[in-house]
């Protein structure tokens, strides 16, 4: 069976084309005096980026914190602020950021129409309603979060997506300036989120010509903005995002994300950061990968984290394991059918006790 995957309907790129928003959003808004919500990542409190969101009426900027990645509580919280100052549904929900804002933004929309909390829906296709309209502006690429189906939500009990349909946005506004002034350890780490997207995708068994075409150029451009310093590198980033979440949403990420997903339910370790962290020690499955990979750290100046797992119980290195372990498709992507019997628990323990 293969899957009929819904993509983003309405794409806009270029730089400068953050000033089209306001043409874009008019053509959404109703004649009730609903809304506009702009979920902003409150790094741009106070700054140019804010005073340059097209409000109108009784449109409200949300500033939300991403300190700690999305948790679910924190969306219901969210909601309930929404549905106290309005009597009304939203026109649209604007999701301006990096992957953690984006995905903040669609679980948002999701939410204002769907009843309960955020955590009822984690999982596939547990939906019901479709989201309010919403729009995607990254401000930091790498993570794919602007085209996948999925928001990543930490809930009581499970880190895990709502993955939908209606999850994904219905517009994405790509602007390559946007995206200028990222720390470099941040762009770097969220830019490695996306050239391990490539490598994942492109040397697992799930590959196919669809996602082959997607991650090939993705990996290409990914190269040209790390290893060139090429001038149009913002423009490239940004595209190579978008291609490495097409590539990946139709096959699948591998061992990294999996060992990553461990990392950061047990120590909190932000994604992109993590991945990082975990694709250093896969040098025997990635060779090619990783070998790069230190290329582009080396010549970006980049030194990672290390000892991070020295302290912890073998409880909690067993709970990192469990999680990590529970992610099905990703090892089968990476390892094969037969990926139980070369992934043991054993295995992962030692590559976690060497972290
Ligand atoms: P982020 O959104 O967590 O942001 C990282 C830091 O960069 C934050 O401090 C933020 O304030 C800052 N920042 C953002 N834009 C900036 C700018 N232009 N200038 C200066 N600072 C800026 O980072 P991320 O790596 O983009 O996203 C990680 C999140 O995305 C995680 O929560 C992860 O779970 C999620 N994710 C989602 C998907 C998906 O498909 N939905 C895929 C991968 C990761
Ligand atoms: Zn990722």
């Amino acid at each position: 069976m293969y899957r009929n995957f819904k993509i983003v309907p309405n794409i806009i790129f270029g730089r400068g084309c953050f000033n089209q928003l306001g043409e874009i959003l008019e053509t959404k808004r109703g004649n009730q005096n609903a809304p506009i919500i702009f979920v902003l990542d409150d790094v741009f409190k106070g700054k140019t980026l804010e005073q340059r969101l097209p409000l109108k009426g009784n449109d409200m900027i949300l500033h939300v914190n991403v300190d700690d990645e999305p948790k679910t509580s924190y969306i219901d919280a969210l909601v309930e602020q929404i549905k106290q100052t309005y009597a009304v549904i939203p026109d649209g929900i604007i999701g301006v950021g990096g992957g953690a804002t984006m995905d903040i933004a669609k679980a948002v929309s999701l939410m204002l129409t769907n009843p309960g909390s955020a955590a009822d829906y984690q999982g596939w296709d547990l939906i019901n309603n479709p989201a309010v309209y919403h729009v995607a502006v990254p401000t930091l690429s790498g993570t794919g979060a602007e085209i996948s189906r999925t928001t990543v939500l930490t809930g009581p009990e499970k880190k895990l997506g709502i993955n939908s349909d209606y999850t994904l946005y219905d517009q994405i506004l790509l602007d390559p300036e946007l995206i200028a002034d990222v720390p470099k350890e941040q762009w770097f780490y969220t830019g490695m989120d996306c050239y391990i997207h490539d490598v994942e995708s492109l040397e697992g068994t799930y590959i196919n010509e669809f996602s082959k075409a997607y991650g090939e150029k993705s990996i290409e451009l990914c190269r040209q903005v790390f290893l060139e310093d090429h001038p149009e590198k913002d423009d490239k980033l940004m595209m190579a995002s978008y291609f490495g979440g097409m590539s990946i949403a139709y096959s699948q990420v591998g061992a990294c994300h999996a060992l990553s997903y461990g990392l950061s339910f047990v120590l909190g370790t932000h994604h992109g950061i993590g991945c990082c962290i975990t694709f250093d020690y896969l040098e025997d499955i990635y060779p090619e990968g990783v070998r790069e990979f230190r290329q582009m750290m080396a010549k970006h100046g980049i030194t990672l984290p290390r000892n991070l797992t020295a302290d912890l119980s073998e409880e909690e290195l067993n709970t990192m394991a469990t999680v990590a372990l529970g992610l099905t498709p990703l090892w089968e992507n990476c390892l094969g059918k037969d990926w139980e019997q070369k992934m043991t628990r054993e295995r992962v323990l030692e590559l976690y006790r060497r972290m």
